[in-house]
């Protein structure tokens, strides 16, 4: 039996020395913490203990570990067809995967290209925006994306992200540059970001935003109004409107499946991953619209969209994705959302009178504490073990995502630890702010 209290792990001893892991000094990093098994919304550690997971996974376990239905699904398909290249075949789960992401995304968002990983997706949505031109007859190589915007870590991704974030400030001057604005919340930054387009409208091939919540990049909101000005900003200078949900996507806000129905704004191009498959299998999907698609559709081969990863369409992940899709249409997601909502606006409250505290925002499945400064990794990471839950602030901002299936009493545990942590914080290092 492995992970019993005190046990020790051999493989924990032998392979952290060549297991590199994400965003981590390795030198100086608190080891990681094993983890043997997983169930609904607790991570069972080597050590024994179960805790809550605040963080689903980076937001991919929308439904909770282990849930029975993804299960099945996916060892049928083990049982039939792992996989097939989609070059020259197909199969029924990413056919099937297509027409339903299709029929879920509002407008003509009707063209689904699949790929294994957000940032990949990501990737492709910009060459796609590129080519598009092309196949047009024009040239627009440049994108505009917004301060505090993460679109990923590969390098063009990194290109579109906040330029000034931690995460890939080193790569300035290597990535390409370009166009970075403030998000039109008012009319103010509305007005720069149309003295920008007006400077450089020829030059970009699309706008990419998350839309109402940026992630990564701080847990930041915005409207519904400023995706509209967008909107009709991209169509005044024909730039393309590249959505990237891969967070916000499948009922993350409470508001609805996906922030473009919510805000009734269609992109021209979308982009998912995340809680595709629910958290069980790397899956990412771009989905064009038609007037996207039809630039590509020609007798000419060379106006092909020139991409294909190898893995694109794996079956296994789409028959994951399948039944996740299954679960948020049968099971009501979006109401959970709310209800969790609900549930930390009124548990994390008491955060905000505290010193050091900048805000306390919620939408839906997301909940932040945003402190003034940054707090200790190690410490935070520790406090919230000894409290039985799992959270990884970034930065300053402490924040929950938890699987959107968590009962009242595991979310009153997250929301308790977070407030604890947050007054334990500002007592050490608040005052005098
Ligand atoms: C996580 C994320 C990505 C990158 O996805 P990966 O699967 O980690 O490559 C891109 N955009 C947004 C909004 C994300 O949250």
């Amino acid at each position: 039996m492995t992970g019993t209290a005190g046990e020790h792990l051999a493989w924990l001893e032998e392979g952290q020395r060549h297991l590199w892991l994400p965003y981590t000094q390795m030198k100086t990093a608190p080891r990681p913490l094993p983890v043997v098994s997983a169930e609904g919304v607790r991570l069972r550690l080597g050590d024994g203990r179960a805790v809550v997971d605040g963080v689903a996974s980076w937001w991919t376990a929308a439904h909770g570990y282990r849930h029975p239905h993804i299960e099945q699904a996916v060892k049928r398909q083990l049982e039939t067809l792992p996989h097939v290249m989609l070059g020259g075949l197909v199969h029924e789960q990413a056919a099937r995967l297509a027409a339903r992401l299709a029929r879920l995304l509002p407008g003509d968002l009707d063209h689904v290209f699949f790929s294994e990983s957000g940032s990949v997706s990501v990737e492709i949505a910009l060459k796609m925006a590129v080519q598009y031109w092309l196949n047009r007859g024009e040239r627009r190589t440049r994108f505009l994306s917004f301060a505090k915007g993460y679109h990923g870590d590969t390098f063009m991704t990194m290109s579109v992200c906040d330029p000034d974030e931690g995460m890939h400030a080193l790569f300035r001057g290597v990535v390409p540059e370009q166009v970075i604005a403030d998000l039109p919340v008012d009319a103010d930054s509305e007005a720069r970001l149309a003295a920008l387009l007006a400077a450089h409208g020829h030059e970009i091939a699309a706008v990419i935003v998350e839309p109402l919540v940026q992630g990564a990049g701080g847990m930041k909101f915005h409207d519904a109004e400023t995706l509209r000005r967008l909107r009709t900003m991209c169509d005044r200078h024909g730039a393309l409107l590249i959505f990237d949900e891969i967070f916000v996507g499948f009922a993350r806000t409470g508001l609805d499946l996906f922030a473009c129905a919510a805000a009734d704004v269609v992109p021209d191009i979308l982009t998912l991953s995340k809680a595709l498959t629910g958290g069980t299998l790397p899956l990412a999907a771009t989905v064009a619209s038609r007037k996207v698609f039809e630039a590509f559709w020609d007798d000419d081969p060379a106006r092909a969209l020139m991409h294909g990863p190898t893995y694109m369409g794996n079956a296994l992940a789409c028959a994951a994705a399948n039944a996740s899709l299954d679960l948020f249409e049968s099971e009501d997601r979006i109401g959970q959302a709310r209800a969790i909502g609900a549930q930390l606006a009124a548990d994390l409250e008491p955060a905000r009178a505290l010193p050091g505290v900048v805000d306390v925002r919620v939408l839906g499945g997301i909940g932040v504490i945003e402190l003034t400064r940054l707090g200790d990794p190690a410490w935070l990471k520790q406090r919230f073990l000894d409290l039985g839950v799992w959270l990884r602030p970034f930065g300053n901002i402490l924040y929950t995502t938890p699987p959107l299936t968590i009962g009242a009493d595991d979310l009153r545990q997250l929301t308790k630890a977070l407030v604890t942590v947050a007054g334990e914080w500002s007592a050490r290092f608040g005052k005098g702010e």
